[in-house]
């Protein structure tokens, strides 16, 4: 699996491995100096709100599960909290308000009210190795997970009869779920299988970034571990193949999005100098997502019962960000808050938004400004992670091993 290159197509999309192979390397330099933008760079979030599924949520002591946070002072001012809450909640905006944070009806992730939390320069706070393992990090891994499973509506367990509003609660056995590895116990919708995907791919992303970047901790310095890659990603290559997945869907939303991100204002400083270097970079993003971002939305959520899948799957993908609030690093978690909500706001793109909500004249305030950021930096990390499966790649070719 480490030596095989995948490929065909890739399964529930109109693309294939090596059309997103063949951009890789270009997009992945589009996006890495994109991100170093002081636009996509800051990103404003809560890391400390309570978890609100489990009492304690352990939290990691080690020195790289830390993180340093950016004084308000450093912050363009358009960009900050008082200035952003005023373009961001329009009159007669229906919001669903929870303490520090609200969801739209339209949205499949919580977001900050800008009333609490820290500005962090994404660039000084690398997603890699922290450490950060054990009961508590597998709590959280089971528990998202098992938000995959649909049909519980009739079962009463949706948020209308649940004490927290807007989150479904997590009753310890939940029957029908599809399980950690990927098999299933009960019947198979379509739905389901995207959403085991979604989340499998992103665990495989981060996976692939904490052993690209691991701290030896008996030499003390930080380098690939490939046998941390094999055992984790590679040794089950559906987990690859669903780091592609992940990428083509967040593609196929840039595309979408491509009008609206082109008429976004990323201007810093007022002389528009970034402002232009940013646009730049970004429609090269947008022209190769268009070429390749082959995921057809339109397959999904279609039939008898689509409303009441559509509501679970945006219910349940909500309590994914959530359920953030209970990874006990920092830099875990904050990770975990950026990639969350770019895919949510990809998925919102894709399913809940048609080419009348996209367009920028109608709809100038459409995204939040920390959607646009988490949606360009979760596409980074995912295209970052198939740069450095090519390195683990060759790793491998250099031991010699035959598969
Ligand atoms: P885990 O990765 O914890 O996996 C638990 C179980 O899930 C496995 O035993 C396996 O059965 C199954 N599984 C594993 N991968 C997949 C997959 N792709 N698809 C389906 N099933 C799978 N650690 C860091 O060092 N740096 C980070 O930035 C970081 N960020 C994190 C963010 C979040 C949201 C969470 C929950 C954890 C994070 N961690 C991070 C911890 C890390 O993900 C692992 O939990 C930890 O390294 C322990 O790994 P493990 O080998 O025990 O298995």
């Amino acid at each position: 699996a480490c030596k095989q290159f995948p490929t065909g197509p890739i399964e529930t999309t109109e693309c294939d491995f090596e059309t997103i192979e063949s951009v890789t390397e270009t997009l992945y330099n589009e996006l890495h100096s994109l991100v170093d933008t002081p636009f996509f760079k800051f990103f404003r979030v809560d890391l400390y709100r309570d978890c609100p599924f489990w009492p304690d949520n352990g939290l990691c002591m080690n020195r790289e599960c830390g993180i340093t946070t950016v004084d308000e002072s450093e912050i363009p001012k358009r960009w900050r909290a008082a200035e952003l809450s005023k373009v961001e909640m329009p009159e007669g905006d229906q919001r669903t308000a929870l303490p520090g944070c609200y969801y739209r009806d339209s949205d499949y992730c919580f977001l900050d009210d800008l009333t609490e939390g820290d500005y962090i320069d994404l660039s000084l706070n690398p997603e890699r190795f922290t450490g950060y393992a054990g009961p508590s990090a597998h709590r959280v891994w089971k528990a998202i997970y098992e938000e995959n499973c649909f049909g519980m509506s009739e079962l009463g367990l949706l948020s209308s009869s649940s004490p927290n509003p807007g989150l479904v609660s997590l009753p310890d056995s939940m029957t029908g779920a599809l399980r950690a590895d990927g098999t299933e116990s009960s019947k198979e919708c379509l739905e389901r299988r995207v959403y085991y995907k979604v989340i499998s791919g992103l665990h495989a992303s981060i996976s692939t970034h904490l052993c690209y970047e691991e701290l030896n901790q008996t030499t003390g310095e930080w380098g690939p571990n490939l046998q941390c890659f094999i055992s984790r990603v590679a040794a089950y290559p559906e987990r690859l193949q669903y780091i592609y997945f992940d990428a083509v869907l967040v593609l196929r939303a840039v595309a979408r999005l491509g009008p609206y991100l082109s008429a976004y204002d990323y201007c810093a400083t007022g002389t528009h100098d970034d402002d232009s270097e940013t646009h730049a970079r970004l429609s090269k993003v947008i022209d190769l997502a268009s070429r390749v971002g082959r995921f057809d939305e339109t397959v999904l959520f279609r039939g008898e019962n689509a409303n009441v899948l559509k509501a679970e799957f945006k219910e349940h993908f909500r309590n994914v960000t959530r359920i953030m609030d209970c990874v006990g690093c920092d830099r875990c978690r904050l990770w975990g808050k950026v990639q969350t909500t770019g895919i949510a706001t990809a998925l919102k793109v894709l399913f809940e938004l048609d080419t009348v909500a996209l367009d920028p004249k109608s709809n100038a305030n459409l995204l939040q400004r920390s959607e646009v950021v988490a949606l360009i930096n979760v596409l980074h990390r995912l295209v970052e992670s198939l740069h450095m499966v090519q390195h683990f790649r060759r790793m491998w070719a250099e031991t010699g091993v035959e598969e």
